[in-house]
């Protein structure tokens, strides 16, 4: 850090900004974390000079001695945390270990069906703009009236266009999701089953979330959100699939794997095997229903009408602000949340009624039921009065006071 500062004071500048703002700003984007300082250290270590296309033991390039410890220690621990025959740690990110199972797959013109981006979904899951939009034909299942997943309509939905590949996980959905229905319908009509457990996978690593790898073909995942680890992607799957994927990955996709966050992914897997993975997982799913139980006291709305995970929608229609401004509003009072729309939202994708809540980085920072609670009342506040800066700042200021009962990195 010395290095850096002395190096590039400008850059540093921004880093240590950033830093603060951690510190000082309750996080409530679902899908953020703050990484254990040994995930963040094992990212600066020597193993990103490494070029290492290929395999742990098939490798395309000498030296890979060390780097192939790395990768086998992140490949059998992500295994025993969610009980997989097989697993590639290779992808840079989410959206890549998406596209490397599409690629396994696929071709273009292929039939797949995902949840859609509206309701719930993640963009790589069909969306027109993204590249599953746009190679494949797509088709969308959403929530029924209770706004729960509509699997009726998505099991009538499968028959009648038989997709090759159907996709559960979502982005912005608070109950749990059931992987066994999902699998029987994509068993029923021949097509492959993937679930992107992005946003559980913390939760469902520590079995406070039900575990969809008994169930799917293949699950990805980032690794960066509730797993608490680097920024990154993981493919699970059947022993059956597990040549198509890797070389989906590498060479279909990717070149040299980035043997440093691989590092840094063996380290999160590790520290997600341990009994305080689970106690916190544990907390992080109280925290949630604590926000959402109080935000509902509070006159809100949350979407499905409750949460059974760390996320939840919360509409904003009944206090007269749109997800845009509940954003920018909380955001002075240094509540970091994202707009989201709801289901059958009035409002354009940037501008939303909605606004998603998350409580994996609260719960990091050491935050339990009560201050959860805190939180929820302090964003109903701001809501209550969005205009009125006296609020603004009397919210801000006890943040500033959690924020500093409750240091990440100290
Ligand atoms: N899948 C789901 C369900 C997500 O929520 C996300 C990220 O928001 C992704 C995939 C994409 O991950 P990444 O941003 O690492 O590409």
């Amino acid at each position: 850090n010395i290095l850096i500062e002395q190096t590039d004071p400008e850059l540093w500048a921004a880093i240590q900004a950033e830093n603060q703002r951690q510190e000082q700003h309750i996080e409530l984007i679902a899908s953020e974390n703050y990484a254990s300082p040994a995930v963040m250290a094992a990212q600066g270590t020597q193993l990103t000079n490494k070029y290492a296309e290929g395999y742990p033991g098939r490798r395309y390039y000498g030296g890979c001695e060390h780097v192939d410890v790395a990768e086998q220690l992140a490949i059998d621990r992500v295994k025993q945390l969610f009980g997989a025959e097989a697993a590639n740690v290779q992808p840079h990110c989410g959206a890549s270990a998406n596209e490397a199972v599409f690629l396994a797959f696929l071709k273009p013109g292929d039939t797949i069906m995902g949840m859609s981006l509206a309701e719930g979904g993640h963009l790589t899951h069909g969306m027109a703009l993204n590249m599953s939009g746009k190679w494949f034909n797509v088709i969308s299942y959403g929530l029924n009236e209770r706004e729960e997943i509509d699997y009726d309509a998505m099991e009538a939905k499968a028959r009648a266009h038989r997709p090759k590949l159907i996709i559960a996980g979502a982005s912005a959905y608070s109950l749990r999701i059931d992987f066994e229905r999902f699998a029987k319908v994509a068993k029923e009509v021949g097509a492959i089953f993937m679930v992107d457990m992005a946003h559980y996978a913390g939760l469902i690593a520590a079995g406070v979330y039900p575990n969809p790898v008994p169930h799917a073909d293949v699950v990805t995942s980032t690794t960066h959100k509730s797993l608490r680890g680097p920024r990154g992607g993981i493919i699970l799957m059947k022993a059956e699939h597990e040549k198509a994927i890797n070389s989906a990955v590498f060479p279909g996709l990717q070149g040299g794997p980035l043997m440093h966050v691989i590092a840094a992914k063996a380290v999160a897997f590790k520290e997600a095997l341990s009994p305080a993975f689970k106690t916190y997982q544990q907390q992080v799913v109280r925290n949630a229903q604590a926000m959402a139980e109080t935000l509902q006291q509070r006159g809100l709305r949350i979407v499905s009408g409750r949460t059974e995970s760390h996320v939840m929608l919360v509409d904003l229609r009944a206090k007269g602000i749109t997800g845009k401004e509940a954003e920018a509003v909380l955001g002075q009072a240094h509540i970091t949340v994202n707009k989201n729309a709801i289901p059958n939202d009035p409002e354009k994708p940037m501008v939303t009624s909605g606004i998603r809540l998350g409580t994996p980085a609260m719960t990091t920072r050491g935050f339990g039921e009560a201050e959860a609670r805190q939180t929820a009342h302090l964003i109903a506040d701001v809501l209550d009065d969005p205009r009125n800066p006296a609020t603004i700042e009397r919210v801000r200021a006890a943040v500033a006071a959690l924020t500093e009962r409750f240091p990440v990195y100290g």
